[in-house]
């Protein structure tokens, strides 16, 4: 990067608000969830997966979905995703004026039924019956790979069974796709391999990462992702997040932790990073339980700390 090119943008997508949240035992008060949402919107967070319109039964903690997306403030160049499992899932999504719907599939055919409760080509059928409806209100649809780099149940999951699910979703005119580490079993090697294989078939298809940092090297993936031109990420606010329907996953990578990375390499996010860690102490403190995240307790790299202030090692 040099003076005569302008830094490139990153788009970091917060989805603590769902994938956090879900993983939450209790339901997080409505009020707060706003709260949380347009504080990350005050401090330049433009891409949100913000809510999921699944059957309120499956995930009582999303239950308040419509009343989430009535409630957040709206503002240009702001998008407001949420999940949508169905056909009905679309209507009441459409009806909440997302900007964005997203669905998802697994790679793996165990993690699929255990998550979804059904198999993958059960799930992509009804991918393609709400697209109809997504196209009929011109809001865009974001196809989600879950376990894309690895399942906790069948171990490693092959390239192909990927590509399958994006060939499926790209039939059904979807060009946004995801790709979803479900329980953090991503490496350089498997990122570099999976995301160049989609980019040599599928050219005209924008790239997501959602890493889960289980194994402690969600970063690292960031940074190889990066590498291969990817321009979005998803993490979530003070590393909140897991995975209800898989054992051991924990956090996602966290938003403040990677705004800093993405900061520091010279990207742009349009994103204020003191007031990102801002809103993520106050998560932290009505949550009542230590998150995750880094920055929020450590500050910018550059902070001089008092001398006076330091206790001096004795003997
Ligand atoms: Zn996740």
């Amino acid at each position: 990067m040099n003076a005569l090119t302008q830094p490139k943008h990153i788009i970091v997508t917060e989805v603590g608000t769902r994938d956090g949240f879900q993983a939450e035992p209790v339901f997080i008060a409505t009020e707060r969830k706003v709260d949380v949402i347009n504080g990350l919107i005050d401090a330049g967070v433009q891409s949100f997966e913000t809510t999921s319109f699944v059957s309120p039964r499956a995930v009582p903690q999303l239950a308040d979905a419509t009343e989430v997306m009535a409630q957040v403030q709206r503002k240009p160049g702001v998008r407001l995703t949420a999940l949508v499992p169905n056909a009905r899932g679309a209507e009441r999504a459409a009806a909440a004026k997302v900007d964005m719907m997203a669905c998802f599939v697994s790679a793996s055919e165990t993690h699929c039924q255990a998550n979804l409760n059904k198999s993958i080509v059960a799930a992509l059928a009804d991918v393609h019956e709400f697209t109809p409806i997504a196209r009929q209100f011109n809001i865009p649809v974001r196809g989600a790979v879950a376990t894309a780099f690895g399942c906790p149940f069948e171990g490693e999951v092959a390239t192909q069974s990927v590509l399958d699910i994006i060939a499926a979703y790209h039939a059904d005119g979807v060009r946004h796709i995801t790709l979803g580490d479900t329980t953090g079993m991503a490496t350089p090697p498997v990122v570099r391999r999976t995301v160049r294989a989609i980019q040599a078939r599928f050219p005209d298809v924008l790239i997501a990462l959602h890493f889960h940092n289980t194994r402690g090297i969600g970063l690292a993936n960031v940074m190889t992702g990066l590498e291969l031109g990817v321009v979005e990420f998803e993490s979530s606010i003070g590393g909140l997040g897991g995975c209800p329907f898989a054992p051991g996953a924990t956090g996602n990578i966290c938003t403040e932790d990677l705004v800093y990375l993405l900061h520091e390499c010279g990207y742009h996010t349009g994103i204020d990073l003191e007031a990102l860690a801002a809103v993520a102490r106050s998560v932290q403190d009505w949550m009542g339980k230590p998150l995750p995240g880094q920055y929020m307790r450590s500050g910018p790299r550059l902070k001089r700390s008092d001398l006076a202030s330091v206790r001096r090692a004795v003997g």
